[in-house]
């Protein structure tokens, strides 16, 4: 299978260098999911593909990567706006503590979707480890100590999917990097189909007013809309780039930041860091995209498969259109990517080169049944448990 991109504004965020490597004009051929040739101008004439994607000028740039997320939070937003991160977490997961595996399952699917939908194309996933709060609070080892759910609710089970007739507990349509060290090497991908989930994991504690550390090999994902929605701080990330730390982007829970916009994420990302430096400086759009894509890619080591538009890659991209709505005159294309541009005008999101949503519908045969489930049983759970929200 084979797709030839044409007509493309091509922006590739190349890795080793800052510069986000922007084409005017420019193709790329996909192959068996990879970007085998990408440049300016038109492909070699002897260049054939089994279809054509014409963009006519729209832009083609890498999907994005949240490098912190909690998916399966997709069916719980709106809630506890009114508190910080603990009480908000208590109004969370009011209803998800009584939920079964199977409707976390189509909990975790219908955010998978969701970030699909919106150009998210690698996550990072938590999942629910039910430990006590005190731990976390007080940045202690919760190990021995935490109460966690059943295995069923987090089990990596790659053999359950290719099982006739069987269902996977939990599914995502993202990129999965499963989280411990062991699962680490088989991160799983898939472009549409269910997937095998990770197993359970700790959050890794941080404090998003902490100082930088001079710990070069630190990395950090910051999620400046959760931290916002949150009233949790604002993350010194120009000093941490400074001191030579990894920094990537993240959006955390769906039910903290309501609208998993990665637009908007960087927008607010750059926003808070210029408000709060007084410097404009602090902050750029090409910094923040390449935060938002290789950045989360390289803290995460899959820098080598995703997160920049670069021969061998996933074909992993988003088709944005700048005029529809029209955002008038592209005077500096890439910053008017990162700040006049958003949902509105992503129109195609591509995972390994197969179509994955277009105009915001996804073309997983699941989706219609995720959305029922989250419509019809997570109000239904809340109403058998007797939860006030
Ligand atoms: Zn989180």
């Amino acid at each position: 299978m084979s797709l030839l991109v044409i007509n493309a504004r091509l922006i590739t965020v190349p890795a080793g260098i800052d510069d986000p490597g922007y084409i005017e004009r420019g193709y790329m051929l996909v192959q068996d999911g990879r970007i085998a040739a990408i440049g300016a101008g038109d492909p070699d004439p002897g260049v054939t593909a089994d279809e054509i994607l014409d963009v006519d000028g729209k832009f083609v740039a890498p999907g994005f990567v949240s490098s912190h997320s909690h998916l399966f939070t997709s069916g719980s937003r709106g809630l506890g706006v009114d508190q910080t991160l603990y009480g908000w977490c208590t109004s969370m997961f009011s209803v998800l503590d009584n939920a079964s595996p199977d409707q976390i399952y189509w909990a975790t699917l219908h955010g998978s979707l969701d970030f699909l939908a919106n150009g998210v194309t690698t996550a990072y996933n938590f999942t629910d480890p039910l430990l006590p709060w005190e731990p976390m609070v007080e940045g202690k080892r919760a190990d021995g100590g935490g109460i966690l759910r059943d295995h069923a609710w987090h089990t990596w089970a790659p053999t359950t999917r290719s099982s006739p007739g069987s269902r996977p507990r939990s599914t995502t349509c993202s990129r999965w990097i499963p989280t411990s060290r062991s699962a680490r090497r088989s991160w799983g991908r898939c472009s549409g189909r269910p997937g095998p989930t990770p197993p359970r994991s700790r959050s890794p504690s941080w404090t998003a007013s902490a100082s930088p550390t001079r710990r070069t090999s630190s990395r950090r994902t910051r999620r400046p809309a959760s931290n916002g929605r949150l009233a949790s701080g604002i993350a010194h990330v120009p000093e941490m780039l400074e001191q030579g730390m990894k920094v990537g982007m993240g959006l955390d829970d769906q039910a903290c930041t309501d609208v998993a916009d990665p637009w908007q994420n960087m927008r607010m990302g750059m926003f808070m860091q210029r408000a709060r430096t007084h410097d404009p400086l602090s902050m750029m759009p090409e910094r923040v995209l390449r935060l938002h894509t290789l950045g989360g890619a390289e803290i995460m080591g899959v820098d080598d498969r995703v997160g920049s538009l670069e021969v061998g890659k996933f074909a992993d991209f988003v088709v944005v259109d700048p005029r529809k709505p029209d955002v008038g005159p592209l005077w500096n294309p890439v910053r008017s990517y990162v700040l006049a541009c958003g949902l509105r005008n992503l129109t195609q999101v591509y995972v390994g080169g197969k179509l994955v949503n277009e105009n915001g519908l996804s073309t997983n045969p699941l989706a219609e049944e995720a959305s029922r489930v989250l419509h019809e049983e997570l109000p239904a759970l809340a109403e058998e448990f007797g939860v006030i929200l």
